[in-house]
């Protein structure tokens, strides 16, 4: 059996043209059904639904064989973990693409507060990507760890800037932030088990390749 895990919304219906493309049709209705372990048309591969940045746990603890998570999470996730716990990333599937960038609110000068040096509260879900940004930078800044609406912080004095992802762009503008950094470009990986790819070693090779080729086609 080879388990591929999922999160629910844009990783997983962008992940399925490419599932398709790679031979294997999800036969339950993930928006109808509640269960958590989907059936695919191929007896041998099914797909766990699991919370976004729950992926590289499953996948590194052999829960799941393969997965797929945006570069925001394996980053964030791989900057907990030691190298015994790297995981394998043979491909950019090139799909849920976005940004990691800085925003602060659009009235804020703030070039003049970086040139400052004062110390800057940074509100984010990605504390470590936000520390080794601003260190690299070698700015002081303090790190206020959030779990979602980021675009807040900055409204509410909260934080005076934020680290989070941007596509086009329009949530922060419904919020008067401006985006004054960028950090990296992201996009979603498909991660693997190294001890599954040795175990499963052919199954999950055609799996990659075709991935691979769907890519190809996608692109
Ligand atoms: P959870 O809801 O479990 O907290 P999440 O909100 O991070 O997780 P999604 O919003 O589905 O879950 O995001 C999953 C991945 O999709 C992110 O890790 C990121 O790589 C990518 N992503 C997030 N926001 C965008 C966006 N606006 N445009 C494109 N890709 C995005
Ligand atoms: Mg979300």
């Amino acid at each position: 059996m080879i388990t591929l895990a999922l999160s629910k919304g844009r990783i997983f219906d962008d992940t399925l043209p490419l599932l398709r493309a790679a031979g294997v049709e999800v036969t339950d209705d993930a928006d109808k059904t509640r269960k958590l372990i989907l059936a695919t048309n191929r007896p041998d591969v099914r797909v766990v639904l699991v919370r976004a940045s729950d992926v590289p746990t499953y996948v590194r603890h052999g829960g799941a064989d393969l997965g797929v998570a945006g570069l925001d999470v394996l980053l964030e996730d791989e900057a907990e973990h030691d190298a015994a716990g790297t995981l394998y990333k043979p491909l950019d599937l090139k799909i849920a693409r976005c940004r990691l960038s800085v925003a602060t609110r659009a009235d804020v000068d703030w070039a003049g507060t970086v040139r400052q040096g004062a110390r800057i509260a940074v509100a984010t879900k990605y504390t470590h990507l936000a520390r080794q940004h601003f260190a690299a930078k070698g700015m002081h800044v303090d790190l206020i760890k959030l779990y979602g609406s980021m675009e807040l912080a900055p409204l509410t004095g909260l934080a005076e800037a934020i680290v989070d992802l941007v596509s086009t762009g329009s949530t922060l503008k419904a919020n008067k932030l401006v985006e004054v950094e960028h950090i990296m470009d992201i996009s979603a990986r498909l991660v693997v088990n190294p001890a599954s790819l040795k175990l499963k070693r052919e199954p999950l090779r055609q799996m990659i390749d075709a991935f691979e080729s769907a890519v190809g086609v996608q692109a």
